[in-house]
């Protein structure tokens, strides 16, 4: 594992660091700066066409960022219920209602549109 150890070498990482932003900001390969990533709006090309990298993700790319999600929005969610109901004072039923990301303040039964 490479650590910089002089102010050279972290003038050169962050030197490193600011082509590599170049390179996202312009839609070119991460590694050489040469070959565009997309060939269409939504489409990646499969490999840099400078040199050769890959752009294919490996299977199971996303899932620790699944998992990250999954247990952020069980914590706040949690404290936001827990914050409603024991300092706030509300009900559980408008606590819940509030954690779905509803109304709490919408009469559904006056709605003609949820009658529908
Ligand atoms: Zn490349």
């Amino acid at each position: 594992m490479d650590v910089p150890s002089t102010s050279s070498d972290r003038g050169r990482g962050s030197r490193e660091g600011l082509a590599v932003i170049g390179r996202a900001a312009r839609l070119r390969c991460p590694a050489c700066g040469q070959g565009p990533l997309f060939r269409e709006w939504f489409r990646m090309h499969d490999a840099c066409a400078g040199c050769g990298a890959s752009f294919r993700r490996e299977s199971g790319f996303y899932l620790g960022s699944i998992y990250i999600n999954y247990g952020v929005t069980v914590v706040v969610t949690g404290a936001l219920y827990a914050l409603l109901v024991l300092v706030g004072g509300t009900t559980h039923e408008t606590a819940l209602t509030v954690c779905r990301g509803d109304d709490p303040f919408h009469d559904r039964r006056a709605c003609p549109a949820a009658a529908a």
